[in-house]
This record gives structure tokens, sequence and C-alpha cells, in this order.
């Protein structure tokens, strides 16, 4: 018996939808886009990606692509109103359920026989798709992180679980930046020294690791063998802290983008002093010059209420955005899945 941890994400969510609503799409490369000059595309159908297409991508990149594209306007009401479905089938079949966006979520599958896991992942697949005629993809693994990387792995309309005891040799191949915490900068350092995999990185000694990760590498390397003992979160609204300005005039400026996001890091560190709490999660919200309102957000190895990890987060979520220059109207940072207490420097794998 092992405690699963499921990893579910609608394929295609926003386009999907759309081809569900207007069966003469069925087939055809669709982006789903605002009607702005300078609209992004939100989500690409499948049909749509190998042309190039992708989600964030300026539209009129995409339309050069891909000159057949179908461009759909976005319906968020109705994607509420489907992903309202989507979350009742997690709740349902799951014991938790830890939210990431509308059509995503970790879902605590409890402790179990690998077979009866894996009954359940293809359970909610099914109820999904009866509820709401949409695939969804999952993953199923003993930790949250392998959980998600094999959902990953099998889109569209796959299930991929990674039995107990093969997390290593499943990580073993891929790309170290596929590691929670790695992000761009710290994978091309490694990359640079020929460390390559995941497996690249099992493979170095103590000393070494410390010299890349300093005190984290210890856990870089319990992450990398695939033991990841964080459990699903269920998140309450009133387990989130936010802070959002609305600009007066459209800003374009990435530096004047992260400013915003450093005065609120230490405004959010402030209340979490006050409320005597630490956050695992730091995100940000987005509302372009078109008004489509575009989320991101990561999980911390560490809850922290320091300002700098806050911040960095926050301008590792606005980067992953990929705004190119885009207007934002509205900028938002918000931390969540709060812990009490002052965050200690607990090695989080002793914790369980
Ligand atoms: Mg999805």
């Amino acid at each position: 018996m092992t405690e699963f941890v499921a990893h579910f994400d609608v394929d295609a969510f926003y386009a999907s939808v759309a081809v569900r609503d207007d069966p003469s799409l069925r087939g055809k490369p669709v982006a789903i886009a605002g009607r702005s000059r300078r609209a992004v595309v939100l989500t690409a159908s499948y049909e749509a990606r190998p042309f190039g297409v992708r989600s964030a991508m300026p539209l009129y990149k995409a339309r050069m692509a891909c000159p057949e594209l179908v461009v759909v306007a976005p319906d968020m009401a109705k994607y509420k109103a489907v992903s309202r479905e989507i979350f009742a089938v997690f709740a349902a079949r799951g014991q938790a359920v830890e939210g990431l966006s509308m059509d995503e979520a970790f879902v605590d599958a409890g402790h179990r026989d690998f077979g009866a896991a894996c009954a359940l992942a293809a359970d909610v697949r099914r109820d999904v798709l009866d509820a709401t005629g949409l695939t969804v993809s999952a993953g199923i693994a003993s930790g949250k992180m392998i959980a998600k990387i094999a959902s990953d792995a099998c889109k569209p309309n796959g299930l991929l679980a990674i039995p107990p005891g093969d997390e290593a040799r499943f990580l073993a191949p891929l790309p170290v930046g596929r590691l929670w915490g790695i992000g761009p900068k710290t994978q091309r350092r490694l990359t640079s020294f020929g460390i390559q995999t995941i497996g690249d990185l099992v493979a170095l000694d103590e000393s070494q690791l410390r010299e890349f990760f300093g005190a984290w590498g210890a856990q870089i390397r319990e992450l990398a063998c695939g033991r990841d003992a964080r459990r699903v979160e269920p998140e309450r609204e009133t387990e989130s802290i936010s802070t959002e300005e609305t600009f007066e005039y459209d800003v374009r400026d990435e530096r004047e983008l992260v400013a915003v996001l450093r005065a609120q890091s230490l405004e959010l560190a402030e209340k979490l002093e006050r409320e005597n709490a630490g956050a695992r999660t730091v995100g940000i919200k987005i509302k372009r010059g078109d008004f489509s309102i575009l989320g991101r957000q990561t999980h911390l190895i560490e809850p922290t209420r320091a300002a700098r990890a806050i911040f960095r987060a926050a301008v590792a979520c606005l980067r992953r955005a990929q705004l190119d220059g885009a207007p934002v109207r509205l900028l938002g940072t918000r931390v969540a899945s709060l812990v009490e207490g002052e965050p200690l420097q607990i090695g989080l794998f002793s914790q369980r």
C-alpha cells in the first residue's frame, strides 16, 4: 500500500470546450484568443500545435504560422461553469483536491495498491468525459511532482502511472529543468557543466550538490530520486493573501512590472508576519490590455514569509507569462497554501 497522488489536467481546455460546442471546428486548428490587435493565444487545439501555435504566442504570429487557424473568442463564464463540473468529479472520487488552475488539480488518491490507484484515475477520466465531453490526462505516482510530470508526458487523453519504486528510473532520462525548483537559469548553469538529465544530477556527490544548490542540495537530490513527501493540500480561500494594482495607463515595460512585484512582495511579507504564517505558493495575476486574465503560480520547496523569496517567485511567474511587451492593465501578487507559524528551515522530507 502506498499513498498515491493523482494529477489531472484537461487537454487544451478552452479549445476543447469550443470544439465540443461547435462540431464544425472538429479536426481543425483552433486558437482561443481575444479580438484586440495585440491579442495572444490563450489555448491552441492539438491540431494547431504541429504548426508551432502555442499558448502566450501573439495572435498575429500564430496566424502567420498557420494561415487556416480558426480563432475563437474566449468565454470565461462558460469555462468557469465547466470547471465547476470537473472539480465536482475530483471531489467525488478523491480524498482531497488541490486546484492549480481551472482545469488542473492534484487529487489525493489515498492509501491503496497500485492497481486501485490506476482505477481511480481511470474513473475520474471517464466521469469527466461523461459530465463534460472533455478528455483529461492523468498522472499517478507516490508524489506530486512525478504525478504532474507523468500527466504532461501522456497528453493528450492519456493516463500514465508510475509504480512505486520506479520513480528514479522514470525521472533519470528527463532534462534537469523538469525538476521543481530548477529554473531556466539554474538549468543553463547545470547544462554548461554537462549535467543534462535528472540522472546526471543524481550521480553528483555531496560536495558538488552543495556547490550548485547550497543548503538545498540534499533536498534537490531527494526530489531527483523521486522521493517527494509533499501531500495534496486542499486550499481554502481564507488561506491566501493577495494584493493587486490597476494601472492608470497600460504598462509594457517589464522593469516597471518587476518594481510593482517588489512592492507587493514587501507588503505580503509584512502581512504574513502579522498573521504569523508562511506561504508555500506564490502566484501572480495579470490583466492584459485586452482584458484577458492570466495567472501563473509556483510552489516553493519550503514555506516562506521572506519578501525576497516571494519577489523571486513572483518574477519567475512573470517571466513564465511571456508577455513580450504586451500591455498590462493590472498586476497582482498572491501567496497561498499558508502554514501557521514562522517557517523554519526544516528539511521538507523530514516532516512527514
Ligand atoms: Mg490543461
